[in-house]
């Protein structure tokens, strides 16, 4: 038996280049930002992040390009101690970026340059055997659904426990349902995927095809089904929240890095809750992602 011990996460890597402005330009029309700042991010760094801070092992899977913000996400990687020989660099490739409006009214636009993150190419050996010795294998949708597919079943097979966190929302195929121990999405993710406006329905309809589902209900909290009936809801943390930005990025980190430790899903499910109130409650993604002695002080504090 080989011994499975932390987590992989297999996802984005992005950097943020948010412009500050007065209002979201229209077609035809040139601004000047007030300010430009740069955050790391993409779902996947974001996730992996989450999972180190919360004291897992982790390795992370994924693209970069060769180019500055390359170097400046592997420097991520390596200050948050992400394994990190299986995030490869593609010749000539951009790395990939989110150019993020936001006007003063608070008011976004997003552009997307997906770059390195969608090369297509299949799991190499060596990123198998890397989910193969995880004890849990973590994956978004912001990178080619193929890859996800394969490491998915690669997982299972192996034993591992397979999470996907569908988010941006597509079509998911039965094959790589078969193969998940838990899908988490965000109610506007249940019914795109679902197909199903009404979200008790949507929800219904999803936890009859995966063995766990966790719906996340932003400042609600969270719902958990298991083999298709309702187990249990956890309602969120009351805190002042400043920026929800990767609120569902740390509760899927979170809730991956406890299970990987062998915590009960009722257990990930709390800490989670707790590391994501935490988050929203300081600007940004990867900077507002608490670690496990804060999340565990704020849990005391609230016994
Ligand atoms: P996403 O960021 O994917 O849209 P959600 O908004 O559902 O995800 O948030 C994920 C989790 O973050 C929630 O289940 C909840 O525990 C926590 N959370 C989100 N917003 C708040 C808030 N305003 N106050 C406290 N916790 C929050």
């Amino acid at each position: 038996m080989t011994e499975h011990s932390g987590v992989v996460v297999l996802g984005s890597l992005n950097m943020d280049i948010v412009l500050s402005v007065e209002r979201i330009p229209g077609p035809g029309e040139t601004l000047l930002a007030r300010e430009m700042d740069t955050y790391p991010g993409g779902k996947g760094l974001n996730q992996a992040v989450a999972v180190a801070r919360a004291n897992a092992p982790c390795t992370m899977i994924g693209f970069l390009g060769t180019d500055d913000f390359g170097r400046s996400l592997r420097d991520v990687l390596e200050t948050e101690r992400i394994e990190n020989s299986r995030v490869l660099e593609i010749k000539g490739q951009t790395t990939g970026q989110a150019f993020i409006t936001v006007s003063q009214s608070a008011e976004n636009s997003i552009v997307v340059v997906s770059g390195a993150n969608i090369n297509p190419s299949s799991l190499t050996e060596r990123d198998l055997e890397s989910i193969a010795s995880a004890r849990v294998l973590l994956a978004q949708l912001e990178i080619p659904i193929s890859r996800v597919s394969q490491a998915a079943r690669f997982a299972k097979s192996k034993g591992s426990t397979v999470v996907l966190n569908a988010a941006p929302a597509t079509e998911l195929d039965d094959d790589l349902l078969s193969n998940l121990d838990f899908l988490i999405v965000n109610e506007h993710e249940a019914s795109i995927i679902a197909k199903e406006n009404d979200l008790p329905k949507a929800m219904q309809k999803l936890a009859g095809k995966v063995d766990n589902l966790i719906v996340t209900l932003g400042k609600l909290g969270s719902v958990v089904f298991s083999n298709a009936i309702e187990l249990f809801r956890t309602p969120a943390f009351e805190v002042k929240a400043v920026d929800t930005t990767g609120a569902g990025d740390t509760f899927c980190g979170a809730f991956v890095a406890a299970i990987s430790k062998g915590e009960t899903i009722q257990f990930a499910v709390r800490y989670a809750t707790a590391a994501s109130a935490l988050a929203v409650t300081k600007q940004g993604a990867v900077p507002s992602i608490p670690t496990e002695a804060e999340v565990e002080e704020f849990l005391a504090a609230r016994l």
